[in-house]
């Protein structure tokens, strides 16, 4: 998966500044209102709008993504979020018109405001992929790393990989022409790769049969492709 620049489209600089400056405009009126006739209440009341509104600028512009790669994400506050510490990925509607996607993760939040962004389809995009990784119903029963073993004589010690392994796509042989050459693996549901490997070993005393399977990073998968 490649790095992803979140780029802040003009219109966003546009519209702070249309909505800022009607705040602004509106503020001076009611502040001007309350010079004239000695209202202090008016004057703070001008004085607090505008720095909600300013806050609230600010707030959305910071909770934002900059920079989004396979690692996680920094927010534009600076904060750096690990796709290991991911809780969730929630679309925030309001009135069946998605207003923003919350990512969640056990340290905080990052808020994807896709109108705000030039480079709104490549983003979203991005974050598409880490939500189907996250619910893929074949990858989140593979743990990272698993191994099984079969010894012959000694059934009962057996062990087996998950159901869900004998689900994924078999892509290539990393290895051609080597017998049991390990096997570069892809889940049909979300495209995450991965490695497997048999190994066979003749024993006297039982030969052992044994499979490891490694979930793979696109980069660490791209070397095999
Ligand atoms: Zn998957």
């Amino acid at each position: 998966m490649v790095k992803v620049e979140a780029r802040l489209d003009r219109s966003y600089f546009v519209r702070v500044g249309v909505v800022g400056g009607m705040f602004l405009f509106f503020g001076l009126i009611i502040a001007s209102f309350g010079i004239k006739h000695h209202s202090l209440l008016a004057v703070a009341f001008a004085v607090v709008i505008n720095l909600i509104c300013a806050g609230l600028f600010w707030r959305e512009y910071r909770l934002g993504p900059s920079v989004l790669d396979h690692d996680g994400v920094t927010r534009r506050d600076g904060a750096r979020f690990s796709w290991t510490e991911l809780i969730a990925i929630v679309d925030i509607t309001h009135k069946t018109i998605t207003s923003y996607t919350s990512i969640q993760f056990a340290g905080g939040e990052v808020r994807l405001f896709p109108l705000t962004l030039a480079n709104a389809g490549e983003v979203v995009r991005f974050v598409e992929r880490i939500r189907m990784k996250k619910q893929c119903s074949i990858c989140t029963k593979l743990p990272h790393f698993c191994r099984a073993m079969q010894t012959h004589g000694r059934e009962e010690q057996d062990t087996f990989l998950p159901l869900e392994a004998g689900k994924l796509k078999r892509i290539k042989d990393t290895e051609p022409g080597k017998t049991r050459s390990p096997e570069l693996d892809q889940c049909p549901e979300c495209g995450t790769y991965y490695l497997y490997e048999i190994e066979y070993e003749y024993l006297a005393t039982g030969s052992e049969d044994e499979q490891k399977l490694t979930r793979l990073s696109d980069e660490e998968a791209a070397k095999y492709l």
